[in-house]
């Protein structure tokens, strides 16, 4: 099991396929993009399944979340999907998104496996999309959406970000709009993992403010508090529910002592924190020709190292040098 010292035990591995992205989000890349990993770098399909192989097989992970950059980006993304929902025991398989492709490809991805998808929309307002994504893309995620749900990926969620002045005024319109479509909202924290480190804690728009502004339109009561486990989301029941909807604090609400994650990056690091400012490389080895038992061994120590607390409230704290993007948010 991946274990650390404060006896959590990571189960949900969450994989990059690649740090390219074709959006340029401003809490997270600048608009020229960034210098991507050369080819050469990137785990190939056959080394990310693997690894996935070894975490699910031989480590305890249950989950197995594909993300980036922009996933769907990756060709063989299917093939991978596949692949990982032919493990045993079965994990469960689940995407993160921006959803511009997911109309093409969400069939092929749920017939190949995948339980679940979080698509990525802050605005619904085409020019905010294209001020804050630097990409007119806005319908297609709008249709890679629907496509999602049709092709039964369910619950489609939703990750926004707020941003102060730029789309915290369409709190209340987004959760109508997934309320209306039936998918799940969840709004997230600004983290402080901008490569241009352009975050500052009196700008980002916290999780009570985020309540206060859903709480003039609908009525908000606590969900599930003591099933939460390790799951990132405080969720509320909306009007009486069912539908929900959910705040993930990253910052002003963390929740590192449940957390169950760890990290592999395109390049084939382990991170056991989103935060974490140094990695563990089972690249080098892997095609140096080290075993599955070699391998597994320094994934066990890398998750054994990990820290109580990103401590982003902590004067000490360093934002970790690789951007969102590359690390596989
Ligand atoms: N490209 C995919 C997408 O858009 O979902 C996957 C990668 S993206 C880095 C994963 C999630 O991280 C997105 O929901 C995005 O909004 C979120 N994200 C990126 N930078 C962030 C930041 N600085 N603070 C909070 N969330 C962030």
């Amino acid at each position: 099991m991946l274990r650390d010292s404060f006896g959590r035990v990571a189960t949900d591995l969450r994989v990059s396929l690649t740090d390219k992205c074709n959006l340029r989000c401003t809490y997270c890349m600048p608009p020229e993009g960034l210098d991507w990993l050369p080819n050469a770098q990137l785990l190939t399909a056959d080394e990310i399944v693997r690894l996935v192989t070894i975490g699910v097989e031989r480590l305890g992970v249950t989950e197995v979340r594909y993300t980036g950059g922009e996933p769907l980006l990756r060709r063989e993304l299917v093939d991978i999907v596949a692949r990982t929902s032919a493990l045993s025991p079965r994990p469960q398989v689940s995407l993160t998104t921006n959803g511009i492709g997911l109309a093409r490809l969400a069939r092929p991805l749920a017939e190949a496996g995948l339980d679940r998808v979080n698509v990525s929309l802050d605005t619904l307002d085409r020019e905010v999309f294209k001020r804050l994504a630097h990409r007119d893309r806005f319908t297609d995620v709008i249709e890679g959406l629907a496509a999602a749900h049709d092709a039964g990926l369910r619950p489609v969620k939703i990750n926004t970000v707020l941003m102060r002045d730029v789309n915290d005024h369409e709190a209340v319109p987004l959760l109508r709009f997934c309320l209306d479509r039936g998918y799940e909202l969840r709004f997230i924290e600004q983290m402080p993992l901008d490569a241009q480190h352009g975050w500052s804690r009196e700008n980002m728009v916290t999780a009570d403010e985020i309540l206060n502004l859903l709480s003039g339109s609908f009525d908000l009561s606590p969900d599930d508090l003591e099933e939460r486990g390790s799951a990132p989301a405080e969720r509320f029941l909306v009007d009486g529910g069912p539908a929900r909807v959910g705040v993930i604090g990253s910052v002003t609400r963390p929740f590192c002592g449940a957390c169950d994650r760890v990290r592999l990056t395109a390049d084939g690091q382990v991170r056991n924190c989103l935060f974490a400012t140094e990695e563990s490389d089972l690249k080098t080895p892997m095609r140096a020709g080290a075993t599955d038992e070699e391998l597994a061994a320094r994934w066990t120590a890398a998750v054994a190292r990990k820290r109580a607390g990103h401590g982003i409230d902590d004067p000490s704290f360093l934002q970790p040098s690789r951007p969102m993007s590359a690390i596989g948010g």
